[in-house]
């Protein structure tokens, strides 16, 4: 595995907050992908792995196996940290939201309740035994915040003691994309995923159902150059050429999806990620290119969850 520790760096619960911020979520919506309300969706078809030109690094090394199969395990573990982490951010913002509740005015709900919290929050602070002098109010009251406080403040040292691993780690919080995922290139798409009578695609079984010809990904023919954007915020896990000379950049989601762009330009314009980047939905990569096998400029877009091959336009029309 990788170390991705360079360019990220130890987070801190502000930075957490300005990282939802930035991404234009939550940490009320930032949830996982089995949230209850969502549409339910035809399973994903399981594929087998196969066997895909190696990685040849330029920006980083890759694993050592340098196997098509082994970058993308790579990218989905690290995708999977990724949504570990965003669960540790959401949960680090709730329990500093409730400690603050805890001390702020607003959640004094009449003036008698007022004063007995008031008083609780003043005796809860003080770390001398509470006096006799008390009404049984005041002290019931008083024993409850500071059972509260303190076991918010165990909660919230636990789960950024948490957040430090897996920031050391290289993951970092990212939201999960809950909206539709951004089109990766402008324009018409020119080969859906799945099977194809087109002889240049692999054999597949999927489902225990054999086809000659399996398209794993979907082709959106694009202008040459025109840019090419990620489909959602994600950490970029690779960027350089397969042995087939297709230059590709893989991003891993928080969610523990993963996405590999490829036949991007490496001459004129090669990627303007590197190994490391956080990149939001939407925001610039690369440009269409036609390295590897292809008869014409396109983008060649794969996305794969736990280790299987999902169909792009499931997750761009949700
Ligand atoms: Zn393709």
């Amino acid at each position: 595995m990788r170390s991705f520790n360079g360019p990220l760096g130890p987070l801190s619960v502000a930075m957490v907050a300005a990282l939802f911020v930035l991404a234009g979520s939550t940490p009320a919506d930032a949830q996982g992908p089995d949230d209850d309300d969502r549409p339910t969706k035809e399973p994903a078809p399981i594929v087998t792995p196969v066997q895909r030109a190696a990685p040849l690094a330029r920006y980083a090394a890759p694993t050592p196996s340098n196997g098509f199969t082994a970058l993308v395990d790579d990218a989905a573990a690290f995708a999977r940290k990724l949504s570990g982490a965003d669960q540790v951010a959401a949960d680090i913002v709730a329990t500093q939201a409730q400690l603050d509740a805890i001390s702020s005015p607003s959640s004094r709900r009449s003036a008698s309740a007022g004063r007995i919290q008031r008083e609780a929050e003043r005796l809860a602070t003080l770390a001398t035994d509470l006096p006799a002098s008390l009404s049984a109010d005041e002290l019931d009251a008083a024993l409850e915040v500071r059972a509260l406080r303190t076991g918010l403040q165990a909660r919230l040292d636990a789960l950024t003691a948490q957040q430090d691993a897996l920031s050391r780690a290289g993951a970092t919080a990212l939201p999960v994309a809950t909206t539709p995922w951004t089109r990766p290139a402008q324009g018409r798409v020119t080969q859906r995923f799945g099977p194809t009578s087109l002889r240049v695609e692999p054999a597949r079984v999927v489902d225990g159902v054999y086809y000659a010809h399996y398209h794993d990904g979907l082709d959106i023919g694009a202008e040459m150059y025109s840019p090419v954007v990620a489909a959602a915020p994600g950490i970029v896990t690779f960027v350089g050429s397969l042995t087939d000379g297709a230059e590709v950049v893989f991003i891993a989601h928080a969610g523990g999806y993963v996405t590999e762009y490829g036949h991007l330009d490496n001459y004129v314009a090669p990627p303007n990620v590197a190994v490391g980047d956080i990149v939001s939905a939407g925001q610039v990569i690369g440009r269409v290119g036609m390295t590897g096998n292809t008869t014409g400029p396109h983008l060649h877009l794969e996305v794969w969850h736990d280790g299987a091959l999902v169909d792009p336009l499931t997750l761009m029309s949700r």
